[in-house]
């Protein structure tokens, strides 16, 4: 019988890779000026479902909302074990915060029969770590964060351990549940090459309708709506057309989406770079040390 995964998945700016042409001038990320990756986390939530559907059995289905080339991540997560990858693209999703971004998100979980939902402990661009969280929440289900390690699996509840900071914690609950998954928890597994020749060609419509715009220029909106429903025809059959869902398929309600979804408002945005003066070197003793956390605290820099 097995259980059914969904992971929802990111893609990313890769900020280890930051150059000054990273931020445009209005404080914005310029995503342009950076390779875009899949959110490192993610891909410890997608290794974990895939260890699920070794050990017990099911289906895996990846989500994730972005512009169309997030296409790539889906299609390298069919390379990886995945069964199904759903694109969530519209133009009304644009300035969504987490709040509109969870939402949105739970629109098209509740359109998959699922038993476990998995996330990223956080991503690496916006680093709310909100998304899984919030997620759960719109989908009435249980939550562990911070699992480090699932240590059990049966009778429709789970066991994980958790990471609390300062140590660890077990904890028991019943199906069905999500998981924010951490980069301790496993090490994903690389693309199989068989994966990789049956996928490769695995397209979503919007990309089959970017390359056969590129591919004729002249065509009018008529013939090109005929040439991408042609490729989208044979895609299917062949099992490679990747779903495609927009708010209006998902049912969403618009006022919770977008902008108008999102009461985060951002006012300032600053760009720190540390000079040597605000800099301080610490003994490496114990009364060097506590006397650095002391001032942190008071400093209100943790807590
Ligand atoms: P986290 O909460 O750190 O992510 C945790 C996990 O949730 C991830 O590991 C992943 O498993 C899952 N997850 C998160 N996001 C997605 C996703 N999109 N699809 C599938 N799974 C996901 N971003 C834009 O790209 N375009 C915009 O126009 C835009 N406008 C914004 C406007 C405002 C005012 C704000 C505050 C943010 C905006 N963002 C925009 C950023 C966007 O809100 C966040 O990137 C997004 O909500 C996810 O939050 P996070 O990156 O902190 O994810």
């Amino acid at each position: 019988m097995g259980y059914n995964c969904v992971v929802l998945i990111k893609q990313v700016p890769d900020t280890k890779r930051i150059t000054g042409q990273a931020m445009n001038e209005d404080g914005t990320v310029n995503r342009s000026a950076l390779p875009a990756i899949f959110n490192p986390e993610d891909l410890n939530a997608l290794e974990s479902a895939v260890q699920i559907k070794e050990q017990h059995g099911g289906k895996i289905t990846v989500i994730t909302m972005g512009p169309p080339g997030a296409g790539s991540i889906l299609r390298d997560s069919l390379y990886r074990g995945a069964d199904d990858a759903v694109l969530i693209t519209d133009a009304r999703c644009a300035a969504s915060d987490t709040l509109a971004t969870s939402y949105i998100l739970s629109c098209a979980v509740k359109k998959i029969d699922y038993d476990i939902v998995l996330c990223g402990r956080q991503a690496i661009d916006g680093d709310t770590a909100q998304v899984g969280p919030q997620l759960a929440e719109k989908l009435g289900i249980s939550q562990i964060t911070y699992v480090e390690e699932l240590t059990e699996l049966d009778n429709r509840s789970i066991t994980a351990k958790r990471n609390i900071g300062n140590g660890w914690q077990r904890v028991r609950t019943s199906l069905p549940v999500l998981l924010t998954i951490t980069s301790d928890a496993n090490e994903p597994r690389v693309a199989a090459a068989k994966k990789i020749m049956k996928y490769k060609h695995a397209r979503t419509p919007i990309e089959v309708e970017q390359k056969i715009r590129a591919e004729n220029p002249d065509a009018d909106d008529a013939d090109i709506k005929a040439l991408v429903a042609h490729k989208c025809g044979e895609l299917e059959e062949k099992g490679l057309l990747i779903k495609q869902w927009d708010l209006d398929f998902l049912g969403a309600d618009l006022t919770w989406c977008g902008r108008s979804g999102s009461p985060t408002k951002v006012h300032r945005i600053r760009s720190v770079v540390l000079a040597a003066k605000e800099s301080k070197d610490v003994e490496p003793n114990e009364s060097a040390i506590s006397d650095m956390i002391h001032e942190l605290i008071e400093d209100r820099i943790i807590a």
